[in-house]
């Protein structure tokens, strides 16, 4: 801003200067043009009378008179020729004066300031024209007081002077034209007096210094009025070197001119035109005020610039941040709303939000996977939903009435699901309240949970239950049988033995101990039938469930059951091959599931004791219709069956096991055989046991397995 400032002055001293120095060369120029006009119209009027004393002194009247200077008839001739010439040239007086000075004859000779007997013999241009020169001088005259120039010639006879004819010329004309110009205008002699100009009180002033000779000859000559005394001009010249012309000062009322001087030599005058210099320092004061102004609108415009400018700033700055705070939010919200989204994403609980009607408005990826709709199907749907269990539809409008009602329980609803691929889904739906920012009410949030696994586990669970029960209670009938073959055989060893001590006892006649016999024998006896009677009414109590059912389902069942995740947990590979039609057998379907469980599991615990290379290890499982039976193989790779131990293989309480009880293998054979078919085990080739069940195929088709 200072820069500015700085140019606005320089600007305004430069403008100054500049139309000072462009007035000063027009003022020049213009007083230079006056100067040659006036200098033109001066020596005009300086020259144009010069020849005629010459002419005149060439009349013979004019020697005449000069000759016979008493004679009043040529006088009054001569008056008459120099008043007649005089009037028709023009100029003021014409008249001739004798070698003395003394005027013979003039033009004014009638008027009161008739030159005629006047002498001027002291006037140089006397002097002049007396040594035969042509004489040029202004002065003052001398009888009139007025000021003239004049112009004298010599009168010559026979080549002597005998007079001198002159004329005077008045300047006030060209000095009545001068007054028109506003600023003075003067003309000083070879000396520095100011003999003519258009400031009277200037007049006859001196503009240097005079020498005292000189002083005394202008005295002497009366050139300027009998009574001139030496006096300054009231101003002073200052030169310029630089300029073409001076600085004329008038100290007292302050004014200062341009003074242009033109010499004219011919004449040993100077030509002095002036202007006054108030018209440069208006030039300069308007540049300034001009320049000024510029430069005030330059300073106005600079400022403005400079505010537009802050201004520009400003507001750049202030978009830039609001740019960045805009990107900074942005960001932000991103941030925040990709770690919503990834945690929507990662949640393994189903989102959904419904609008007060119901109307689905938002739904996550896991509520998506859970029923196989992509979210942009299921927002916008009002119930009944696409998910919705088509065999639960009233239960899913009580729901949907109820939660949008705002009556769900906070223990939240289980809902069985159709995916869309027909699966089923179970799960546990928690709705509440959605409140916006402004905490209106505007619909409900519910989180789904996705309990089918839950639910199958406690289905298997409620099933392996079942099937635990089913065990315990072969297992019962397993025990209870062993029990009462156990009992069973007490009495009818006594019984056997009784008989024979009986028979003994007969033969030898002895009757008292034969009848002692007898009655113990019956009471054996009757103890047994107690015994069967025992087993007939647990029998009674537990008929057996004999039903038409498929082998190859009771195989599939049973891996389904257990085996399969206990060979899995073993690492034992499972391996069907099973006849491709099904093999119908009569038999109690949940006894038959455990005795092939049962074999399973027996061929898994012997690979696992044996010392086979796991990768050897395997179950086979290969059912097959043979000769009107319907058999099954359970084959391993275990240590297979020696001698000692397939003897004694089925029976009870046998086992090689630190845990076992012996009784699995009898208790299957007893089922087997209960189904009418048989138990078999033996050595599988290339090591390993085969255990073989063989059934009666049965005509009837089996009812399907629910
Ligand atoms: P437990 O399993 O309680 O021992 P089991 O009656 O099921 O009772 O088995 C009796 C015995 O038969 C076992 O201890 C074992 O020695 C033998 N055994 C059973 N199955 C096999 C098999 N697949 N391979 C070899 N030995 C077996």
């Amino acid at each position: 801003m200072a820069a500015v400032f700085g140019l606005a002055v320089l600007l305004i001293l430069g403008a100054g200067e500049w139309a000072t120095r462009n007035e000063l060369e027009t003022q020049w120029d213009n007083l230079r043009r006056s100067s040659e006009v006036q200098a033109l119209a001066l020596r005009g009027v300086a020259t144009r009378y010069s020849y005629l004393p010459f002419t005149a002194a060439q009349q013979p009247l004019v020697a005449d008179l000069l000759r016979h200077p008493a004679s009043q008839s040529v006088r009054e001739a001569a008056n008459a020729y120099l008043q007649a010439v005089n009037a028709h040239a023009g100029s003021d007086t014409l008249y001739l004066m004798d070698d003395k000075g003394l005027t013979l004859a003039s033009s004014n000779w009638d008027t009161p300031s008739s030159f005629v007997d006047q002498n001027y013999s002291n006037r140089p241009y006397f002097r002049d024209a007396l040594h035969g020169q042509a004489g040029r001088f202004y002065g003052v005259g001398k009888t009139t007081g007025e000021p003239g120039l004049f112009a004298s010639a010599p009168v010559q006879r026979d080549g002597k002077v005998i007079g001198v004819v002159a004329v005077k010329v008045r300047m006030q004309p060209i000095v009545d034209t001068w007054a028109q110009l506003l600023d003075p205008v003067f003309v000083t002699d070879e000396r520095g007096i100011l003999f003519l100009g258009s400031v009277s009180s200037w007049l006859y002033k001196t503009s240097k210094p005079l020498p005292v000779e000189a002083v005394r000859q202008v005295q002497h000559d009366e050139q300027y009025g009998a009574q001139w005394q030496p006096a300054p001009v009231p101003w002073k010249l200052l030169q310029r070197p630089d300029q073409p012309g001076a600085e004329l000062r008038l100290p007292g009322s302050g004014k200062h001119y341009l003074a242009f001087a033109e010499h004219l030599p011919d004449l040993g005058w100077t030509l002095t035109l002036t202007a006054d210099s108030k018209v440069v320092a208006l030039a300069r004061q308007q540049a300034w005020a001009l320049a000024s102004l510029a430069s005030g609108l330059l300073v106005l415009g600079a400022l403005y610039w400079q505010l537009r400018e802050r201004r520009l700033q400003e507001n750049r700055q202030a978009r830039i941040e609001l740019e960045q705070r805009v990107h900074e939010r942005t960001h932000a919200l991103q941030q925040a709303q990709a770690f919503r989204q990834s945690m929507e994403d990662s949640l393994l609980v189903g989102m959904r939000a419904r609008d007060l009607q119901g109307r689905i408005v938002y739904v996550n990826a896991a509520m998506c996977d859970m029923v196989g709709y992509a979210a942009s199907e299921l927002i916008g749907c009002l119930p009944p939903y696409p998910y919705w269990h088509p065999d639960d539809l009233d239960r899913h409008w009580n729901d949907s009435d109820t939660s949008l009602a705002g009556k769900a329980t906070p223990q939240g609803n289980e809902n069985r699901l159709r995916h869309r691929n027909g699966s089923d889904v179970y799960t546990m739906f928690y709705t509440a309240r959605l409140i916006d920012g402004d905490g209106r009410h505007i619909g409900w949030m519910s989180s789904v949970v996705d309990i089918t696994a839950q639910k199958r586990a406690e289905e298997q669970q409620q099933q392996r239950e079942a099937q635990l029960q089913r065990v315990q209670r072969v297992i019962t009938v397993g025990e209870m049988a062993s029990t009462l073959a156990h009992e069973l055989n007490q009495p009818l060893a006594a019984l056997v033995n009784y008989a024979a001590a009986a028979r003994a006892l007969a033969a030898q006649g002895r009757t008292e101990l034969l009848n002692e016999s007898l009655a113990a024998l019956s009471t054996q006896a009757l103890r047994a039938a107690d015994i069967v009677g025992r087993i007939r009414r647990w029998v009674r109590q537990h008929p057996e469930a004999r039903e038409p059912c498929d082998l190859n389902a009771a195989v599939d069942q049973s891996l389904g059951l257990l085996l399969r995740a206990e060979a899995r947990r073993h690492g034992v590979a499972v391996r069907l091959d099973l006849a491709p039609e099904p093999l119908r057998v009569r038999a109690d379907r949940v006894l038959l599931e455990q005795v092939v469980l049962n074999l399973g599991l027996n061929a898994l615990q012997a690979m696992q004791v044996h010392a086979t290379p796991p990768m050897d290890h395997e179950l086979l499982l290969r059912t097959r219709a043979d000769a009107g039976h319907a058999c099954l193989e359970v084959q391993d790779r275990g240590p297979g069956l020696p001698p000692e131990i397939a003897e004694r293989l089925f029976e009870p309480f046998f086992t090689t096991r630190s845990d076992g009880l012996g009784l699995g293998l009898n208790i299957c054979r007893s089922i087997v055989e209960s189904m009418g078919g048989e138990l078999l085990a033996r050595n599988r080739e290339g090591g390993g046991a085969v255990f073989e069940i063989r059934l009666p195929l049965h005509a009837t088709p089996p009812v399907a397995s629910p």
